[in-house]
């Protein structure tokens, strides 16, 4: 049955961190997918992207802290040996490709982009497994397949002709079998494939270039703050939600360093 429209839902790092999150974006999903299709943006579990750069940087305990916040979540997601195995597994593979980028030369901030990207490769793995054992189906996309990007490593820019084209060949087989993609956020690649970062706090603008690229009737970003406020609600107590924004507006907040957007997510989604 073709659905309504297609739209995409983002959940940052602390929305991705624990059973219980991993359980809302569950609802959250099951929910949407009433209705519509439903492309799955993630970010990297909380301090992940921070731990990595440490990690980069030499800090040899970092990649123990990053193992253990992944399995201890996979632990807690599943009783089933099997699937915890595959799942330590993968996490394995994956710092050990990190070990092997952090002994070159790393100074280089292509290779700093490479060591980041591990994060939301391994966070959007655990999710799209999670959704398929709950009877979602679900398929895990790393983003360099389809966000094509200018070589500005560590702040890329999106190419809109190459990414559309790649968004609608790799996105619209899946969302046409009803699987919904979870996709690394952050993450793009350039023409020649070297893996690229969007900036921090960058996966919000994925789900922006997503939507933009399929023609999304909506983009929802979910984060652990109830909303948009007046100000920041951990320093100023009395901030409130604003229930309407606009384009303008949001924009300009995020310019001017409100940390709830990332700044280059707006110009997207008008
Ligand atoms: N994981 C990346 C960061 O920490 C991207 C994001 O969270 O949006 O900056
Ligand atoms: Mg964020």
């Amino acid at each position: 049955m073709k659905k309504e429209s297609v739209i995409v839902v983002k959940f940052g790092g602390t929305s991705v961190s624990t059973k219980s999150n991993i359980q809302t974006i569950v609802n959250v999903v099951k929910k949407e997918k009433k209705i519509h299709d439903v492309i799955l943006v993630v970010s990297a579990l909380s301090k992940v992207t921070d731990l990595l750069l440490l990690t980069a940087s030499g800090e040899k305990d970092s990649i123990i802290s990053i193992k253990e916040k992944h399995y201890s979540l996979i632990t807690d997601l599943w009783q089933d040996q099997e699937v915890r195995k595959k799942l330590f597994d993968f996490v394995d593979e994956c710092l050990d490709s990190v070990l092997t980028i952090c002994k070159k030369k790393i100074s280089d901030k292509k290779l700093l982009d490479k060591v980041v990207s591990f994060g939301e490769i391994i966070s959007s793995k655990i999710i799209a497994t999670y959704l398929s054992s709950v009877g979602v189906l679900a398929e895990q996309v790393v983003a360099s397949k389809i966000i094509v990007t200018d070589n500005h490593f560590g702040s890329a820019e999106f190419l809109p002709k190459a990414t559309k084209n790649n968004a609608e060949k790799i996105l619209w087989p899946l969302i046409n079998k009803h699987i919904v993609p979870v996709v690394t956020g952050f993450i793009g690649a350039t023409e020649k494939g070297e893996i690229t970062t969007l900036g921090r706090g960058g996966s919000d603008y994925t789900a922006s270039i997503l939507g933009f690229s399929l023609n999304a009737s909506e983009v929802q970003i979910w984060t652990d703050v109830n909303g948009i406020f007046t100000a920041d609600p951990r320093f100023v107590k009395k901030a409130l939600p604003i229930s309407e924004i606009s384009y303008q507006e949001a924009s300009e907040m995020a310019f001017l360093g409100a940390r709830v957007l990332h700044p280059r997510t707006i110009k997207p989604a008008v």
